[in-house]
């Protein structure tokens, strides 16, 4: 008898542990816009190397969820082209279909697809999306419209009111309230969705259909949220959405997006783009904590595409700062270069505010007041720091000024737009094997579709 009920139950174990392991009720999948390889190991690292209040123990969530997660690269080349735009990844990704540039939940040839959000939902499951950029771009609009272009942002309105999505939070009121969208509000009530555009708004909600639109366009940047307390953060979103959602007993799927990691990389202004960075970190460790404590729920990690592709490099060092000597007086075996110093990074992290906002208030002052010295004492301000920037008797326009940042903090950068560079995913609960090895953006709706058992 004892033998043959070890036998029956190694054989449950034997057949209960692949279905177990291998199947999610619930997938949450971020997105950082933008975050190719290069932002997320300047944030690794800069969270090890300099000393950030935020991280006593000097390592960010991110290094931790990647040595403890499944991680794959993948291509996002489109139907036709190397490089691809958010509205096109976002298509391929949520709908496993390539597409062109510009496209939302429409195939090349503009014949609408379906998305991985709308197979849940055929399954029973909630689906919701979240941003802080405003809920009518690309990302979001990937997962759930269907329009030729992606500029046809009332259109995307209107469909994401007319969705059968649960949860919809972020930015973009401007696109639901003016011109042929002026009533939607109010046609968005009739459908049962609870219509809110404050923080405080927002947290009264407590089961339902939510549409939280909490700025006329994008949300702030990190470095202006303290200026906006009504506005909620990426995380107060995620926790919300996942609090609504997980009400189904039969799972959810929701797509969270750190958007504006790819709008200060569009700007190549380093800080910034940390901060962003950090948003999607904190969005991350609370994510994640919620897929520890339930075992169903499997986290994905990744971006749409690369933007800038920011590193730091060495160079030459000419004049008086020059030296050819090391700290123990030893020849350097090619001397006078400059290999970055650790407090570079230190010096990043003071740098949360876009200089992208600061320079129209340089260009608003009197002409006369517009000098070299004004300008730098004015970045200096936004930078924290006294860094020289050289600028002798030139006035640089934007684009100049943020060049000769980056050349002070010892940046390089490739592109003030997207790469081709291939993308990093890490996935971490059951069913994330999936997701090891290299693949195409468009196997992505597939894999979760496996996993969640659609
Ligand atoms: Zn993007």
């Amino acid at each position: 008898m004892k033998k043959k009920s070890l036998i029956g139950i190694l054989l449950i174990f034997f057949f209960a542990l692949p279905l177990s392991g291998k199947t999610a009720k619930n997938a949450v999948w971020i997105i950082g816009d933008g975050m190719g390889p290069g932002i997320m190991g300047m944030f690794m690292q800069g969270v090890r190397l300099a000393d950030l209040p935020l991280y006593p123990d000097k390592t960010s969530t991110l290094e931790k969820f990647i040595n403890s997660s499944q991680t794959g690269m993948f291509f996002n080349h489109t139907h036709d082209s190397v490089v691809t735009d958010s509205a096109c990844a976002a298509t391929q990704m949520a709908c496993g279909v390539t597409t062109t540039p510009g496209a939302i939940g429409v195939n090349a040839a503009g014949n609408k697809v379906v998305s991985i959000l709308e197979e849940a939902v055929k399954a029973g499951k909630s689906v919701g999306v979240i941003t802080d950029s405003y809920v009518a771009d690309a990302t979001p609009a990937g997962f759930l419209a269907h329009v030729f272009n992606r500029s046809e942002k009332y259109a995307i309105a209107n469909q994401l009111v007319n969705s059968q999505a649960q949860v919809v939070l972020g930015g973009g009121l401007k696109y639901f309230s003016r011109g042929v969208n002026r009533n939607l509000l109010s046609k968005a009530q009739e459908q049962g969705w609870q219509v809110v555009k404050t923080l405080e708004e927002m947290q009264k909600v407590k089961t339902g259909r939510l549409l939280g639109l909490f700025s006329y366009e994008s949300l702030p940047f990190y470095g202006e949220e303290e200026n906006y307390p009504h506005v909620p953060t990426l995380k107060e979103m995620t926790q919300k959405a996942i609090e609504l959602l997980s009400q189904n007993e039969k799972g959810f799927v929701l797509m969270v997006e750190a958007g504006k990691i790819d709008w200060a990389l569009h700007d190549n202004e380093a800080g910034p783009s940390l901060w962003e960075m950090i948003t999607l970190d904190e969005t991350l460790a609370y994510v994640w904590q919620f897929a520890k404590e339930n075992k169903d729920t499997l986290v994905y990690l990744n971006a749409d595409h690369e933007t800038g592709v920011p590193a730091f490099h060495y160079y030459h060092v000419y004049g008086p700062q020059a030296s050819q000597k090391t700290a123990q007086g030893e020849k350097l075996y090619n001397g006078n270069m400059d290999y970055i110093n650790f407090p570079n990074y230190q010096k990043l992290f003071k740098h949360k505010r876009m200089l992208y906002f600061m320079y129209p208030e340089f260009k608003s002052l009197p002409t006369e007041e517009q000098t070299p010295e004004k300008l730098e004492q004015m970045t200096q301000e936004v930078l924290g720091e006294k860094i020289d920037l050289h600028l002798g008797q030139w006035v640089p326009d934007y684009n100049g000024l943020v060049r000769k940042v980056n050349e002070a903090y010892g940046l390089v950068w490739a592109t003030p737009n997207h790469s081709g560079g291939m993308i990093l995913g890490v996935a971490y609960g059951p069913g994330a094997e999936e997701f090891n090895g290299v693949y195409h953006n468009t196997d992505l709706k597939r894999k979760f579709k496996k996993v969640l058992d659609l």
